[in-house]
This record gives structure tokens, C-alpha cells and sequence, in this order.
């Protein structure tokens, strides 16, 4: 394993959580055995001076009954019936010269004289320690009648040996804890960091391919990753039908400019060959700047869309006088509309102010009033109509022409989307997406209602006021 690579595993979250897992997990079990460890001594050292203390009441029992001798009776009593001789026990005179000691065996390596030497009080508890190891004798004293002094006392070697089995135990198992920390630690890290593991793979497969379709795979938890992951989904279903929307523009815009381009370069060429009169030539070059003009007129409106889509387009915003406005857009079309026969018929306010960008407005209902009309056959009606509202004004421009079918309306908004039945037509299909784009910049609405064979009805709502902070 080289260094770098451990390097890198020290960084991961898995190998911090892990750790993290296993020093708490040890931790804890290392505290739970101090605490059981502390209360077993305990209580086994409360059982050991309540014997002691028991057995001292005894003997004081007995002495205040029969004196030395009664106690002396009552030891060799009790080592005939065979009961072990566990307990110490020491009679004194006043000077504190031992007069009576009963002593088991194994207890000779306990410093005793020092008992003799005044070692403890007259009363209360007493330890000696044990010259070789770690026990203790502890022994309780009381004071009998005549200043006898009467001395209880317990080796503390059994409660030691089993304080020392119990810390046996827990340091054989400490590896196996520090083990079991290590590999639940591992496992759990491991489960909880799954989603990543998965987001990782995704995002991964998305930088090497190139191809935004990967999706994370449902895992239901219901927790925090869940709800990540359900996000970068929706996030990679938003990039993707962005890309699409963009690789499907830059194609129609591809497949539109060629169409023109290659009538400019047509003309262009004839008039260059042409060997014929000067007049011939001055046509060629008159269809070439009109061709040109389409295609500026065509890239101007793609930049204006993408300008208002992104929110960078500037409106210059004045107060307009809406029934003026639409008089003379009305007026602008008035050949067209006659040229075809088609009634244009306008019911608005004298007087209709609002906030907006006159010429970006002049330009949306120009786009609205061209469509009706061109749409409309021959001999059609057109009606446009204004209602002031409170807050906004409502801008209605119905037509009796072929209507747009059901499936079609969601895309009529889309640039350079032209229905099939409209290619008889002029136009670039940049009219409604442009309308759609100078409405949303002016924080208002444009909806259609239409049914084929029923004519169409486009309603714009506009706020009447409208400040530069809101744009
Ligand atoms: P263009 O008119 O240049 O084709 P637009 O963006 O203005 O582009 O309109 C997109 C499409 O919506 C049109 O091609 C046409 O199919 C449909 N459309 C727009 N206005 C009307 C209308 N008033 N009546 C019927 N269809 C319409």
C-alpha cells in the first residue's frame, strides 16, 4: 500500500466516519466496564465490612457475657463445627498488648505488630497491606468494657481475585470491542454512504459520456440523500431538456439561415456571371440586401429572445399611453388588413396609461396583430379590445381565422416553431416566442385560447405599474 493511497483513504468521509463509529463504540464500551467495574467493587467491599461488622457484634455479644473465655469458646466452636477460619480477631488489653488472636494461616505475611505499635484507632476501620501483593487485610475495631480493645478483621484477597478475573475478561475482549468497533463502524459507513457512492458513479458517468441521461436509482429512504438524489434528478431532467431545447434551436437556426444564404449566394453568383444589362445586375443586388435584411432581422430577434429569456434585456421604461400606442400600430397595418379585406375592428379606453418599454410593446402587439391578420382568409374579422383593470391592463386580440390545434399550442411559443399549415406563409417563427419573451420582461402574461376552425384568441396581461427595482 503506498503512502498516497493512504493519504487518500485518511480523507475519505467513509474512513472518518468509521473511526468516528469505532472510537465511540469503544469509548462506550470501555466506560460501561468502569462503571460495572466500580460498582462490583464496591458493593462486594459493603458485603465484606458488613460481615466483619456482624461478626464483631458477635463477639462483643460474647464477651460481654463470659469475657475472654467465652470468645475463646466460640472460636474453637467454630473450627470443630469446620467452618473456614476466615476471620481475624484480636483481643487487647488497655496498653494495646495483644491478648487473644485468632489468625488464619495465610495471613502471616501481614505486618501485625504494627497493630501492637498503634497502627488504627480505638475505634473505626483499619487496612494493613499485604507485604508481597496487592491484598489487605481490613479490620473494624471497637472498644469493650476495661478498655479492651476488640478487633474484627477480613483478607481482602477474594474480592481481589475476582476484581482481577473481571479485568481479565474485559482485556481478552478488548480486541475482539476494538475488532467489532471497527467492522459495524465499516458496515454502517458503508450502508449510510451508498447514495453517494451512487451520486458519485452518476456524475462520473455523465463527465466521461458526455450524455446528461444517467439518473441516480431510487432508494425510498425518506432521509436527507433520498431527497438529494431525487434533486439531482430533477436537476439532470431540467439540464437535459435544456440541451435538447439548444441543440434543437441551433438546428432550426442552422436549417433556417441556410435557405437564405443560399438564395443571397444564388443571386449573388447570377449577378456575377450575368453578362446582362446593368439593370439585371441592380435587381440582383436589390434581392441580395433584402435577403440580408431577413437574415439581420432574424438574428436581431434571436438575440432579442435570449436577452429577455436571460433577463438581460433593457427596457426603458416610461409611462404609455396604451390607446395611443395601438392606434398607430393599428394604423400600421391598415393597407394589409384592406389589402385582404379584413374587418379590424378596436374598442379601448380614450385614455389608458402604464409602465412599460414603448417600443419593445409596440413591437408585441404589432407580432399579435400581423399573426391575426395573416392567419385570417380573405374577408375575415379582426377585434382587439382593452379592459382596464385595477391593477393590470388586459389586451385581447381575437381572429376568425384557422385556429391552432390542441397539441400545437404549447409549442407555437417556441423559437422558430411555425405550424404546418402556416409554411404557405412568411414569417420565421420568432414572432410569438419574442411576444412571450417582452411580456415575462414586463413581469406580465400572454396566454391563447383557440380552437382549429374557430379562430384564435392571444390575451396579454400587463401590470400598469411597473418599476426598475421590479425588473
Ligand atoms: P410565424 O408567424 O412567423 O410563423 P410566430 O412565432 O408568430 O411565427 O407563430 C408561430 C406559429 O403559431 C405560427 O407558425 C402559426 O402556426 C401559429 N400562429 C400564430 N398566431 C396564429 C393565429 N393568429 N392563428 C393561427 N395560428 C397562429
Amino acid at each position: 500500500m503506498s503512502f498516497g493511497f493512504l493519504e487518500r483513504l485518511r480523507k475519505t468521509i467513509g474512513f472518518r466516519l468509521t473511526l468516528w463509529y469505532a472510537a465511540i463504540f469503544i469509548l462506550s464500551s470501555l466506560a460501561l466496564f468502569i462503571l460495572a467495574y466500580l460498582f462490583l467493587a464496591s458493593s462486594l467491599r459493603q458485603k465484606d465490612h458488613e460481615l466483619i461488622l456482624s461478626k464483631l457484634k458477635e463477639f462483643e455479644v460474647q464477651y460481654r457475657t463470659g469475657g475472654l473465655k467465652a470468645i475463646r469458646r466460640e472460636v474453637k466452636l467454630e473450627q470443630d463445627a469446620g467452618k473456614p477460619n476466615t476471620f481475624f480477631i484480636r483481643l487487647a488489653d488497655s496498653a494495646n498488648r495483644t491478648i487473644f488472636l485468632n489468625l488464619p494461616d495465610q495471613w502471616a505475611d501481614f505486618d501485625l505488630k504494627s497493630l501492637e505499635n498503634g497502627a488504627g484507632s480505638r475505634q473505626g476501620w483499619t487496612r494493613l497491606k499485604s507485604k508481597d501483593d496487592e491484598n489487605g487485610l481490613e479490620i473494624a475495631t471497637t472498644q469493650l468494657a476495661n478498655s479492651t480493645i476488640l478487633q474484627v478483621g477480613k483478607n481482602t484477597e477474594s474480592r481481589e481475585d475476582l476484581l482481577e478475573n473481571f479485568r481479565g475478561i474485559f482485556f481478552g475482549g478488548i480486541m475482539v470491542i476494538i475488532v467489532l468497533g471497527f467492522s459495524v463502524g465499516q458496515f454502517l459507513t458503508r450502508r449510510a454512504l451508498r447514495p453517494i457512492r451512487k451520486l458519485i458513479f452518476t456524475v462520473r458517468t455523465i463527465a466521461d459520456t458526455g450524455k446528461v441521461a444517467a439518473r441516480m436509482p431510487d432508494i425510498h429512504t425518506g432521509d436527507e440523500l433520498d431527497e438529494l438524489s431525487g434533486l439531482v434528478n430533477l436537476m439532470l431532467a431540467r439540464i437535459e431538456t435544456l440541451i435538447n431545447g439548444m441543440k434543437e434551436t441551433l438546428d432550426n437556426v442552422a436549417h433556417d439561415l441556410r435557405t437564405p444564404m443560399t438564395r443571397l449566394r444564388g443571386m449573388a453568383e447570377m449577378a456575377l456571371a450575368g453578362a446582362g444589362p446593368l439593370e439585371a445586375c441592380r435587381e440582383a443586388l436589390a434581392d441580395c440586401l433584402e435577403e440580408s435584411e431577413r437574415v439581420m432581422a432574424m438574428l436581431n430577434t434571436l438575440m432579442d429572445i435570449s436577452e429577455a429569456e436571460t433577463g438581460t434585456m433593457t427596457l426603458k421604461l416610461e409611462q404609455v399611453n396604451l390607446p395611443e400606442l395601438l392606434t398607430s400600430v393599428i394604423e400600421l397595418y391598415r393597407y394589409v388588413a384592406e389589402d385582404k379585406r379584413i374587418e379590424v375592428q378596436a374598442a379601448y379606453p380614450l385614455e389608458l396609461q402604464l409602465t412599460g418599454d414603448r417600443e419593445r410593446l409596440r413591437q408585441t402587439l404589432a407580432n399579435l396583430l400581423d399573426n391575426a391578420i395573416k392567419y385570417t382568409p380573405d374577408g375575415g374579422q379582426v377585434a382587439i379590445e382593452v379592459l382596464d383593470q385595477p391593477q393590470q391592463v388586459l389586451i385581447r386580440i381575437k381572429d376568425s381565422g384557422p385556429g391552432i390545434a390542441l397539441a400545437e399550442i404549447p409549442r407555437i411559443w417556441d423559437r422558430l416553431y411555425r405550424g404546418d399549415q402556416s409554411r404557405s406563409q412568411r414569417g420565421l417563427g420568432l414572432g410569438l416566442s419574442l411576444v412571450k419573451a417582452i411580456i415575462i420582461a414586463h413581469h406580465g402574461q400572454v396566454e391563447v385560447a383557440s380552437q382549429p376552425g374557430t379562430g384564435s384568441v392571444f390575451t396579454v396581461f400587463l401590470p400598469k405599474q411597473l418599476s426598475i427595482t421590479s425588473l
